[in-house]
């Protein structure tokens, strides 16, 4: 500090001849301070805050943010006005020579943390088309401070099984028509199945519901209106949510508690299988569909299909409404005995 006057001072002493020459008396001579790249000249006496003041120097904040961009901490990083490199008080006098430099504080976006969770049981390997499974572990990526996910990714940790077996699914009931007919059959040869229902036709039928419940079947959400048009996973959000949610209410009121999830159509994506995750719903498509829907399909024709196309671990589409489904009724029997003669048993999905 004491150098620094002396310096002023003798500044002083040499400019004082000079400036007289052209200038009053009375006026000090005045200091140069260096402010970004131009240099300000000001009266000796000035202060650091005067000056900041005057050239109205403001250093932004900088803001913490969470993994989403919401702000965690506001102004969490502070901008500084500095004297020489220095934070120094407002009344500081300045002096020839010094500089002032405006430091804006950056914004931040908090760590993000990967947390590996242990599954307890296997994992789908391909769950929207096979029952083949694996042991897994989930990883999960997440703000280390505001715990916020961001993304969930499951990942194989062993050798993958497929069980010695294959999954019937029946979609676009439950039918009056139609039901009844299949539910028979597959209770004659001991056959548990996983059908697909459409939530207004649960409302109109709930008895149906509560038959293939009884008869071990596993009943699943098709969606509360079946829109095929545009295709399901391009609904907008609300939609997609309202028809999941909605056929899912229906079931429960029937008796039953829907875990999976199949879009008409069979149209799905990474958006559509969060929408139903969050519901409680895992999307299940198919891996064979011998086509019974058609109006023209021939009992043996979706025989052949079934038969020819199928293989462990396989999930089977197929319809106990929508449609004239008598084909279907009279290729059940058919393809049950088919698959068992392969050496493959049936199951229902699960979670
Ligand atoms: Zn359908």
């Amino acid at each position: 500090m004491l150098g620094r006057l002396q310096a002023v001072v003798v500044v002083v002493a040499v400019a004082i001849p000079l400036v007289t020459a052209k200038r009053a008396h009375d006026l000090p001579p005045p200091i140069g301070v260096q402010v970004g790249h131009e240099v300000h000249y000001v009266p000796p006496d000035t202060l650091f805050g005067d000056l900041v003041r005057k050239l109205h120097l403001h250093a932004r904040n900088g803001s913490l943010f969470d993994v989403t961009g919401k702000v965690l901490r506001p102004a969490e990083y502070p901008g500084r006005i500095l004297l020489n490199g220095r934070v120094v008080r407002k009344a500081q006098l300045l002096a020839d020579g010094d500089e002032i430099r405006v430091l804006n504080g950056h914004d931040q976006t908090e760590p993000r943390v990967r947390q590996v969770i242990a599954l307890p049981g296997n994992v789908f390997a391909n769950p929207q088309f096979y029952l083949t499974s694996a042991p897994g572990e989930e990883i999960v990526t997440k703000g280390k401070i505001s715990g916020k996910v961001v993304g969930s990714e499951i990942r194989n940790t062993g050798p993958e099984t497929t069980p010695n077996a294959v999954a019937l699914t029946f979609d676009d009931g439950p039918s009056p028509l139609y039901t009844p007919q299949i539910l028979n059959i597959l209770e004659h040869f001991g056959v548990k199945a996983t059908f697909f229902t459409i939530g207004f036709q649960v409302e109109e039928h709930p008895d149906l519901i509560r038959a293939e419940l009884d008869a071990g079947m596993v009943v699943g959400n098709h969606s509360w209106s079946h829109p095929e048009s545009p295709p399901f996973r391009e609904l907008p959000p609300n939609r997609m949510r309202h028809e999941m949610l909605k056929a899912t209410a229906a079931i429960r009121g029937a008796g039953g508690d829907p875990f999976v999830f199949r879009p008409p159509g069979g149209t799905f994506d990474e958006h559509e299988v969060a929408v139903a995750s969050s519901l409680g719903l895992r999307v299940v498509i198919w891996a064979v569909d011998p086509e019974d829907w058609r109006n023209d399909a021939k009992a043996n024709e979706i025989v052949d299909n079934v038969l020819s196309h199928v293989d462990a671990g396989d999930i089977i589409v197929m319809h106990d409404g929508g449609g004239y489904q008598d084909a279907t009724v009279a290729a059940l029997p058919k393809i049950i005995r088919g698959i068992r003669a392969m050496g493959l048993g049936f199951v229902t999905l699960t979670r």
